[in-house]
């Protein structure tokens, strides 16, 4: 049953957030600046748009913000427990900030997420990292300033970890890291129990968002200027169902591709065993909703597919596939892979490879099964070695290298509208943006075009993206 979070609640907690601003006006009085705060986000868009909310709520408490661990005076990681690097990544940036807790033990070390979602987590940190002031699991987001004032007002570590299914808390202050784009969660949790996943543990049971909150949402958005909104959740297909008898994820695009200033819209993630011929008709008719989707298909063997409690078989997958290349037929579509499931074999990877093939991704996110405490999977014994497995994940990893560059070659030569995201990551020269079909597109021009459409000639496709120069036709503003 879904559970939202009171407005008496909420208003507590606002409360609690002008208690911590006054302390922050003492501070910048003092200390002659404002408090700094670090955020870091490990793991998915969700726990993105989380840290957006965190830092609206340490913005709304008068916190300024800093990407130095050594100047900033609260650091707090939002952790991934999806995978075991990203926990070790977070114990290794917990063993760094001992050293500078030393140096300044007023600093504030506070975790959340995933990760401290699980008791064993959370029992070694209490263990081993005492210079953690602060642990709040997933469910506790919304209590962050009453959580924050406990610390503050000198409190021993503070721990709130909720067994719950979770909670929907609207109306928190939301500190977004771009202009032009915007994550929108219409729903959390998860109730497929896929056998090697740990996010039904750490994130609870599906709950969605009223349809009103979210469609006022992103109106404001676009009224800020924000064109393109990605609507978040961990299987965006099953929305509703806990709070609507008529109402389905197909209806929200139809709402939302209504909504004016916006000009796309994406989704992940969708799940292939509930991706439907209506939303297909529904992508196929929005407009505004991108030919593009990420569809994880995670393994091509039905008994593996059958071991990791997926619902769906490979013809089943495929034949999804299908349907929307004919409705759709220029539609991009990505996919997760997970290589070296406990009981696959070589030859249950060759069907692995198999769909590759036949789909031809436009773009794939490929993983080494990670073993995770408490699930199914975690008991079972592997069939491969670790060398097989590697061996196996670079066959995969060149086999998608081809088709994606194969893919690429077919823009080199046209006009493409790519909405500017910044300077590129790889070369300062250039500015970076994405075309409808998340495809990325380099090219030199002036920082004044971020956050804007302009038309791009593609002049040489590489791998995972295009290169380009500016067309004669310039700016794409509708
Ligand atoms: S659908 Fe499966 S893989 Fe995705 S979050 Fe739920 S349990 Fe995990």
């Amino acid at each position: 049953m879904t559970v939202t979070v009171s407005k008496e609640e909420i208003e507590k907690q606002k409360a609690f957030i002008y208690k911590i601003k006054q302390r922050c006006k003492r501070f910048a009085v003092s200390h002659g600046r404002s408090p700094l705060a670090l955020t870091e986000t490990y793991g998915c868009q969700q726990n993105e748009n989380d840290t957006e909310r965190i830092r609206g709520i340490l913005e709304e408490c008068g916190f300024e913000f800093t990407g130095d661990a050594n100047a900033a005076d609260i650091v707090i990681y939002n952790t991934c427990a999806v995978r075991e690097n990203a926990e070790q990544k977070v114990f290794g940036r917990l063993g760094i900030l001992k050293h500078i807790k030393e140096a300044r033990p007023e600093m504030i070390i506070g975790l959340c997420g995933c990760m401290v979602q699980q008791a064993h987590i959370t029992e070694r940190i209490r263990e081993k990292y005492s210079h953690v002031d602060l642990i709040f699991g997933t469910h506790a987001l919304h209590k962050l300033p009453e959580l924050l004032c406990g610390v503050l007002d000198g409190g021993n570590k503070i721990v709130d970890i909720q067994d719950s299914d979770g909670f929907i808390a609207e109306g928190l202050p939301v500190k977004r890291s771009d202009k032009s784009k915007a994550w929108v969660s219409i729903m959390y949790g998860c109730n497929n129990f896929c056998t090697y996943c740990i996010v039904p543990y750490v994130r609870g049971r599906e709950r969605s968002r009223r349809r009103e909150d979210i469609i006022g949402e992103i109106k404001g958005l676009a009224a800020d200027g924000v064109t393109e909104v990605t609507l978040l959740g961990q299987n965006v297909n099953s929305y509703g169902k806990d709070i609507y008898e008529d109402y389905d994820f197909s209806e929200l695009l139809k709402a939302v591709n209504e909504i004016e200033g916006l000009r796309r819209i994406r989704f992940v993630t969708s799940h292939p065993k509930d991706f439907s011929d209506k939303l297909i008709d529904t992508m196929a008719e929005c407009k505004k909703v991108c030919r593009q989707l990420h569809l994880p298909f995670q393994a091509g063997s039905d008994r593996v597919l059958r071991e990791m409690n997926r619902g769906y078989t490979k013809e089943e997958y495929l034949d999804k596939i299908r349907r929307l290349k004919a409705r759709i037929p220029d539609i991009a579509l990505s996919t997760d892979v997970i290589v070296g499931f406990p009981t696959e074999t070589d030859e249950d990877f060759l069907e692995t490879l198999d769909v590759l093939e036949k789909v031809r991704f436009d773009n794939i996110f490929s993983f080494i099964y990670s073993r995770r405490e408490g699930t199914p999977a975690a008991k079972l014994d592997f069939v491969l070695s670790d060398e097989d497995i590697h061996r196996n994940f670079d066959r995969l990893l060149e086999i998608q290298n081809r088709i994606s560059k194969e893919k690429n070659l077919v823009f080199e030569g046209q006009v493409v509208d790519v909405l500017v995201d910044g300077v590129s990551k790889t070369d300062k020269n250039m500015l970076s943006g994405r075309m409808e079909n998340t495809k990325i597109v380099n090219f030199p021009g002036p920082k004044s075009l971020c956050g804007r459409y302009v038309r791009v000639r593609v002049t040489e496709a590489h791998t995972w993206s295009l290169n380009g120069v500016l067309a004669d036709e310039g700016i794409a503003e509708d």
